[in-house]
């Protein structure tokens, strides 16, 4: 990473934890409630397998197979986003770092613009209940918000509570044995990166099996020691 375009000038969480943890909806809670900018490496993906870009193409197999893409791909896209100027306000990173080799070019890209990560939260769930978690969710198609099945369903079926949109998605690779090979995924290449941001002083581990309310108000707590 270079560090030649805008830098980043405040707050950098990472929310870390395997699929079906919760990154993404509380990364979007901590979006509302502090004014920060969710940046999440899957859905920036996503949206280049939906544009046909070089690197979409590239991702997609892969991706649809539950492994995780090149460092070299999502690297050069995180950055990219990153350079944005919205990113200025802070930012929470879902999904990325999920290697060592990527927490390295975070670290580089951080410190070349003076910065350094504010905290790494680790959602702490049982993996065994990730499955459960993952099949049964679907997202509004209009402003994305997140739902389960039975664990969080819309007050009306069919129409968001927060947009009143009614196209819902479910994720291609939300089902039971690509969410394996994720979970898999998970435990080789990023559950190291819970001891990387220990041994900095980084760490913040939150227990993630509880309702989502009382997670955020634990996330809303670490942020506020972390930004004081
Ligand atoms: P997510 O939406 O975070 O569950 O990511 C969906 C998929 O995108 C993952 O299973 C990976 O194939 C890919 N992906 C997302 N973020 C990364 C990353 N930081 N490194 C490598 N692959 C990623």
């Amino acid at each position: 990473m270079d560090g030649s375009k805008t830098p980043v000038t405040a707050p950098v969480f990472i929310l870390l934890g395997p699929p079906g943890a919760g990154k993404g909806t509380q990364a979007r809670k901590l979006e509302e409630n502090h004014g920060f900018v969710q940046l999440s490496t899957g859905d920036l993906l996503r949206a280049a397998v939906a544009a046909g870009t070089d690197a979409g193409q590239r991702a997609k197999a892969v991706m649809e197979a539950g492994d995780l893409v090149s460092d070299e791909i999502v690297i050069a896209i995180l950055r990219d986003r990153l350079a944005e100027a919205d990113c200025a306000q802070g930012v929470i990173l879902d999904g990325f770092p999920r290697t060592t080799v990527q927490a390295e070019a975070l670290d580089r890209l951080l410190q070349s613009s003076g910065q350094r990560i504010d905290a790494a939260i680790s959602l702490e769930v049982d993996d065994a209940a990730m499955v459960d978690r993952i099949s049964g969710r679907f997202t509004c198609g209009d402003c994305g918000e997140g739902y389960h099945d039975s664990f969080k369903p819309m007050a009306k079926p069919g129409i968001c509570d927060h947009c009143g949109g009614n196209e819902m998605k479910r994720r291609a690779d939300d089902n039971a044995e690509t969410v394996a090979q994720r979970l898999a995924a998970y435990h080789a290449q990023t559950a190291p990166l819970i001891d990387y941001y220990a041994s900095q002083g980084a760490l913040s581990r939150i227990p993630a099996m509880g309702a989502i309310e009382e997670i955020a108000t634990t996330l809303d707590s670490v942020v506020a020691q972390a930004t004081a």
